[in-house]
This record gives structure tokens, C-alpha cells and sequence, in this order.
């Protein structure tokens, strides 16, 4: 077993980290307000090779592998404790490669250049009204073929990114029913354009954090799609997705670290210089065992979202491992990880005293931000033990099948 970095490693979060502090750092209280990633970030981001980084480069990609996109992960929730940045860079590294791995060549060719330059947006659409953790229960969603085509009627909602894929254009991953009667096995997965479809209508909700990247639902009214347009095989879609759900989870996982580790930084200088009954705030017991335990479970998250990134990494590149392993380390991974964030940050609140509770430091950002992913954004924190309880007992524990 080897801790170390290798060089290309150390290089790129040097490299990410530079961009992010000089660029992103500064921007992100106005990012909040104005709800609108600037374009410029978007454009450098697409050049650094930030955008969907895990797409091949033959369609303007970098081709990094997990522990790579999950450095830049850190390093860009390092910058942007908001979230915003880090969750359009996570969704569209997780899917995007989802969509290079399995899309046709033509819908790759369409999309994926103006994806990886920031000129298109990627998204998971996956959730409906009735509910996003049962999704075999849920999803009415239904394709049905129509010559060489396909005809989508449903509606999806807390979809990441609709503003961004009304306005730049791109595609939504959209899982539907091909085949009803068959429970997961008879879904499939869709590339959706959101844009200029008068047969798609958009709604927009008021989240209360991660202001940057809008979240919404559509409605599809008999919406036709050529076959290009269908991802991998038939009736494989739901397999797709939990393959994309554990990417997306082990990115979260990275994002939280780099954030939390952000909100600590914060915390540490203030408690080293703000003095109470004669005596710095890092002086007393009561701030540094907190501190201890936050530093004890982020390092611990950190572990486990690298071991999970290692294990894809074996399974994509190596052929080693299943997506049973990955599945498991990347729930263990998004388990903890917001949880953990998120006890941090407000404790940090609580040591900065009243300032705690002001928008003069970014953590209510953070605060906000981080509560997408303990609430639910890429599953639930039940969902996430539900995966790791069916390892432990096996699949007949289930109570559903
Ligand atoms: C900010 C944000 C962005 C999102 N972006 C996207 C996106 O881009 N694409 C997308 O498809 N979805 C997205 N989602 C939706 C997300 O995937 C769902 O919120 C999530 O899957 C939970 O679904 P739900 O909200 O319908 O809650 P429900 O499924 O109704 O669950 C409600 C509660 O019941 C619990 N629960 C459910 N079943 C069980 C069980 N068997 N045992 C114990 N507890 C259970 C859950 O853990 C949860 O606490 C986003 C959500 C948020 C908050």
C-alpha cells in the first residue's frame, strides 16, 4: 500500500488550486447573489479541461481517471464552499462519462465538444413527483419506439442544471420506462435536449443554497428522439445510472473534504488569534477536542472517498473489481462525507462567535450548500445505508425486490 502522490497528481492539484483560489475564490459571495456562474469561470474551466474531465479527448476531454477528478473535486470545493462550481463539475464528470461510455457516436460527437468547452450543460434526470429514493416505484416516466425513434412522455423534478441546459443548451441523462413489466430491468436511459423543445416544459425552484446552478423539473408532452439519442443498450438504463450515481457520489465526497477543509482553515486562524478570559479560543479543551474529532472524521472521509475513487479506477482501467465494490465504497463515501461537513462547518459558526452567524465569512454559504448532499442530491443518507446493509445481510433482506 503507497499514501504518496505521483507527480501528474501533485501537478494537477497545484494546478487546479492556483486557478481556483485566483479565479473562483473571489467570486462566490457574488455567485450566491447573482445565482449565475459568470461565463468567464465556465470558459477557463473548459480550457484547464475542468468540464466533464473524465470524456475521452477525442471530444475535447481530459480523460482523467477517478483520483484525478477527484483532486480537482477537492480543490474546487476548497474554493467555492458554496458548492455551486463543485456540483456543476461533479454532475457533468459523473454523467458525462456516463453518456461517453455507453452514448452513440453521433450523440457524443453532437454534444460532448460543446460540454467539455462550457458551451452545452450535462445532467442527470432521474427523480419524478411520486419520489426519487423508490425509483422502480416511482418512475412513470415511459419510451415507447416509434420507427427508428422514440416518443418520452413524463415528468422529472429536483432536476440539477435546467437553467444552465435552457440557456447554454445540452443534454439531461433521462431515465424512462421501455419496458414496464420488467421492474429494473425494463429501463433505458435517454439523452434529452432541453432547449428549443416546445414539447418540453421547464419549472424552477428556490433552493436555499448552492445558488450558482439552478434546480428544476420538466415535463415531457410526447417529445421524439432519433435512436441516437437512446444510451447503451435497451433496457440497461437503470444500470447506467447506479454506475453514474457512484461516480457522482465518490465527486461528492472529494467536494465535501476540499469545503470542510476550507471552513477548518477558516476556524484555525480565528481560534489562534481570538483571545477569551486572557487566553487564545485554541487554548481551551472545549474548542480543541471538537477540533480534533473534525480533523479525525475528515481525514476518515477522505480515506474512504479515495479508496472508492481507487477502486473505480481498477475497475474502469484494469478490469478489476465490480460495480458491486465501487457501489459500496462510494455510498460509505457519500454517507459520511456531508454529514461530517456539515457538523464542522457549524461548529466552526459556533467558534467564530456572532461573526459565525454574518454573510462576512462564506460558511453560511457553506452551510447551505453542503445540506443538498445530506438531504438527498445523488441519494439519501437511508438510500446510503440501504447499500451498505445489503452487502452486510445480503439482497433477500431486502423488503423490496
Ligand atoms: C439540490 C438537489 C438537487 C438534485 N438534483 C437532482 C438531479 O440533478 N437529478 C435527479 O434525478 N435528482 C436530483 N435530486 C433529487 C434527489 O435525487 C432526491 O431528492 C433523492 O433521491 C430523494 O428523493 P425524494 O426527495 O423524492 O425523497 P423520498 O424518496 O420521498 O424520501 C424521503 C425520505 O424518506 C427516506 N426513505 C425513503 N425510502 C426509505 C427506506 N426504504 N428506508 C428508510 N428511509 C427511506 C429517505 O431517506 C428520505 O429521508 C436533487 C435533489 C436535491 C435536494
Amino acid at each position: 500500500m503507497d499514501f504518496s502522490w505521483a507527480d501528474e497528481q501533485i501537478l494537477w492539484r497545484k494546478t487546479v488550486r492556483e486557478f481556483a483560489q485566483k479565479n473562483i475564490k473571489p467570486k462566490i459571495r457574488d455567485i450566491d447573489t447573482d445565482k449565475k456562474i459568470p461565463e468567464t469561470i465556465i470558459k477557463e474551466m473548459g480550457k484547464l479541461g475542468l468540464l466533464a474531465p473524465t470524456v475521452s479527448k477525442e471530444y475535447g476531454g481530459a480523460d482523467l481517471d477517478w483520483i484525478m477528478a477527484c483532486i480537482a473535486a477537492e480543490e474546487l470545493g476548497r474554493a467555492d464552499i458554496s458548492l455551486a462550481i463543485p456540483v456543476l463539475y461533479l454532475v457533468e464528470a459523473a454523467w458525462g462519462f456516463i453518456f461517453n461510455r455507453y452514448g452513440s457516436a453521433n450523440a457524443k460527437e453532437e454534444y460532448l465538444p460543446k460540454i467539455t468547452s462550457g458551451n452545452a450543460f450535462c445532467g442527470i434526470a432521474v427523480t419524478e413527483p411520486k419520489g426519487g429514493s423508490d425509483i422502480v416505484g416511482a418512475t412513470k416516466t415511459n419510451a415507447v419506439q416509434k420507427g427508428k425513434n422514440w416518443v418520452l412522455n413524463g415528468e422529472k423534478i429536483f432536476i440539477s442544471g435546467i437553467t444552465e441546459s435552457m440557456n447554454w443548451g445540452g443534454i439531461h441523462l433521462t431515465l424512462a420506462r421501455t419496458q414496464p413489466s420488467a421492474g429494473h430491468k425494463g429501463f433505458s436511459l435517454f439523452a434529452v435536449p432541453l432547449k428549443n423543445n416546445e414539447n418540453i416544459e421547464t419549472t424552477l425552484f428556490e433552493d436555499m443554497g448552492r445558488m450558482g446552478i439552478s434546480t428544476g423539473g420538466f415535463t415531457m408532452n410526447n417529445i421524439e428522439l432519433t435512436g441516437e439519442h437512446l444510451i447503451g443498450d435497451l433496457n440497461r438504463g437503470f444500470y447506467y445510472a447506479m454506475e453514474g450515481f457512484s461516480a457522482a457520489r465518490t465527486l461528492i465526497g472529494a467536494t465535501c473534504v476540499g469545503a470542510a477543509e476550507a471552513a477548518l482553515k477558516l476556524g484555525i486562524e480565528h481560534i489562534k488569534t481570538r483571545k477569551a478570559f486572557g487566553w487564545s479560543l485554541g487554548s481551551f479543551e472545549g474548542i480543541q477536542f471538537p477540533l480534533a474529532e473534525h480533523y479525525t472524521n475528515i481525514e476518515s472521509v477522505k480515506l474512504l472517498n479515495y479508496r472508492a475513487a481507487w477502486t473505480m479506477d481498477k475497475m474502469y482501467r484494469e478490469n478489476k473489481f465490480s460495480h458491486h465494490d465501487v457501489a459500496i465504497a462510494a455510498a460509505m463515501s457519500k454517507l459520511r462525507a456531508p454529514v461530517y461537513a456539515f457538523q464542522l462547518m457549524n461548529e466552526v459558526a459556533d467558534w467564530l462567535g456572532a461573526l459565525g452567524y454574518t454573510k462576512e465569512y462564506p460558511l453560511e454559504m457553506g452551510v447551505r450548500g453542503i445540506r443538498s448532499y445530506s438531504i438527498g442530491a445523488e441519494g439519501t443518507m437511508n438510500i446510503m445505508k440501504i447499500i451498505i446493509a445489503r452487502e452486510i445481510l445480503g439482497k433477500e433482506f431486502l423488503p423490496y425486490k
